[in-house]
């Protein structure tokens, strides 16, 4: 069944009837959502490990197709990356994500950030600071309340013009963070060559916390070294109460994960933010 409206989008899976056996419609069916404004964005709470009050959000892209339902940000960015759209597609979150953090912020009554992902071919792009700029200037938002999330893959492509690029960022005091921190192809050498400022620990360290002996090496380990960096650490994918508290007590300052806050459309967050103030 098809249903139409704000709010009401199915959950896309790849076993439903209508949904296309090739990317390649789906790849078709991109450009015409781009027109039609199926894509969306969802803003998952970065909360403070110690209060859970919200610092800020991480913004997360939808495609919210009228017969497929929500096709996953997995299915559709990497074609999005391939054919370029990503370009399109990316600045439009930037623009959108700053815009809608100020409303955020009035609602709040204090300073939040705001966190946007940045695909490698994005970042790559001879056109990205003046999306910056433009995203920036638009919205008001001062860049110091912004977060470009990288993924050490995109550093790595081309650590030169990475360098390059990061300190254009950094002189704007725009920040960065390293997405799936500890995941990826490279050596600890780019936290000294590169303005880093924050690293985001990929879920797969997470998930066996406080069992895992490993793990909880793992991230203490990180923690040590972001502590003498100075640079924040925010935990991804914290799921639950046992993770939470082992986290805390580590001297993780951010966590984020289905257990603070799932991520949800704007009018959500702002909901949220309302019962954070309350409290
Ligand atoms: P990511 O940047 O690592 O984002 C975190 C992913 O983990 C999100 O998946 C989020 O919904 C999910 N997540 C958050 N908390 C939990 C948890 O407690 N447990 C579990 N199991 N998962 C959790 P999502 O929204 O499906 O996005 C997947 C990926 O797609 C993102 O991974 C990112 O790489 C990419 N992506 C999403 N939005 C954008 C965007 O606007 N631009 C670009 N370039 N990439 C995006
Ligand atoms: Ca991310
Ligand atoms: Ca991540
Ligand atoms: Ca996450």
């Amino acid at each position: 069944a098809k249903e139409k409206g704000k709010g009401r989008c199915m959950v896309y899976s790849a076993r439903d009837k209508g949904a296309p056996a090739h990317d390649i419609s789906l790849e078709a069916a991109m450009f015409s959502a781009v027109r039609e404004g199926e894509f969306l964005l969802y803003y998952q709470p970065i909360v403070s490990a110690r209060s859970r009050k919200i610092e800020g959000f991480e913004t997360l892209m939808r495609w919210c197709h009228p017969t497929l339902g929500m096709v996953p940000p997995a299915r559709f960015i990497p074609i999005a990356e391939s054919n370029g759209l990503i370009n399109l597609l990316g600045a439009w979150a930037l623009k959108a994500a700053c815009m809608q953090v100020r409303q955020f912020e009035l609602a709040a009554r204090r300073e939040l950030y705001i966190s946007v992902n940045i695909s490698p071919r994005q970042f790559r792009s001879d056109q990205f600071l003046d999306v910056l700029d433009e995203a920036l200037s638009m919205s008001g938002v001062p860049a110091n309340r912004l977060v470009l999330e990288i993924t050490e893959g995109t550093l790595m492509v081309d650590p030169a013009h990475a360098e390059g690029l990061l300190l254009r960022m950094a002189e704007r005091s725009a920040r960065i963070a390293i997405d799936d921190f500890g995941t990826g192809y490279s050596s600890l050498a780019y936290l000294k060559r590169f303005p880093i400022s924050v690293l985001k620990v990929d879920r797969t360290f997470i998930k066996d916390l406080p069992d895992s002996r490993k793990d909880a090496a793992i991230c203490s380990a990180v923690l040590d070294l972001a502590r003498h960096l100075d640079l924040s650490v925010v935990a991804e994918g914290v799921e639950t109460e046992a993770q939470l508290a082992r986290l805390a007590q580590s001297g993780c300052h951010y966590v984020q994960g289905y257990l603070t806050g799932r991520p949800m459309p704007a009018h959500v967050a702002l909901a949220a933010l309302n019962d954070d103030l309350y409290e």
